[in-house]
């Protein structure tokens, strides 16, 4: 039983390619109750991906109006594009207890954190090795390899923020790490915090930046 009148709110962030988006999606077609916040971009889509499913994609001047009519709880530029989450889905499904969970960086989380009346739990997911994650990077974006030469790049400023997550957990087999967040999940509804294990992970994170 939640202790919570509304639902919860819950955020994946992590370097590019480390399994967020993938382990969002996994949670949410598990389980009717969590809701996936559909972010605002001006990136341009994917061939694999839907509008109004993966992404709301706009053109720059509908964005900057979001913007204006302050409709965004955050919204970050990121690899030169912008993203944000509207604030009327969340309230709508956070009222009607639905938990929302959210893919957004660390610049929209922070933004999120400082919102004190929402009740925000925050995962920061971890690569298990750095070839792993170029490989992740290389099977979703073929041949297209400035744009991942990008995205590593990227990497250690992303990976740094991590201090910054109640909960940090290795994407190694897909199947477990859902395994933990779920877990973990299921924990914070009772109000149960479990601790993280700061010396594993900074061992973790030096060797993945070093
Ligand atoms: P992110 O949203 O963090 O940028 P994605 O969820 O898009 O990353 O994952 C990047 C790629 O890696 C995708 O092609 C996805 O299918 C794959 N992937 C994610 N997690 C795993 C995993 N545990 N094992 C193998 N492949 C994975
Ligand atoms: P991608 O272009 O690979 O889908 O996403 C790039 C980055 O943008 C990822 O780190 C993703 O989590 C982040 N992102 C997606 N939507 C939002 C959003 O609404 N706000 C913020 N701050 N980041 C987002």
């Amino acid at each position: 039983m939640s202790l919570h009148k509304k639902g919860m709110m819950f955020v994946l962030s992590s370097p590019s390619g480390a399994g967020k988006t993938t382990l969002t999606k996994k949670l949410a077609k598990n389980n009717t109750n969590f809701k996936i916040s559909v972010s605002h971009t001006t990136r341009t889509p994917r061939t694999n991906e839907i509008n109004g499913e993966d992404y709301f994609f706009v053109k720059k001047e509908e964005f900057n109006s979001l913007v204006e009519n302050n409709s965004f709880f955050e919204y970050a530029k990121i690899f030169n594009n912008f993203y944000g989450t509207l604030k009327e889905p969340v309230l709508n499904f956070l009222n009607e207890k639905k938990d929302v969970l959210f893919d957004i960086d660390w610049q929209g989380t922070q933004q999120l954190k400082k919102l004190s009346q929402l009740s925000l739990v925050t995962f920061f997911i971890l690569p298990p090795n750095i070839k792993t994650l170029k490989e992740r990077l290389l099977n979703r974006h073929k041949g297209q390899e400035k744009l991942i030469e990008d995205r590593m790049k990227k990497f250690n400023e992303e990976i740094a923020h991590w201090t910054e997550y109640d909960h940090v957990v290795i994407n190694d087999d897909l199947e477990e790490c859902y395994n933990k967040i779920y877990q973990i999940i299921q924990q914070e509804k009772k109000g149960i915090k479990e601790k993280r294990n700061i010396d594993l992970i900074t061992k973790k994170v030096e060797e993945l930046t070093k």
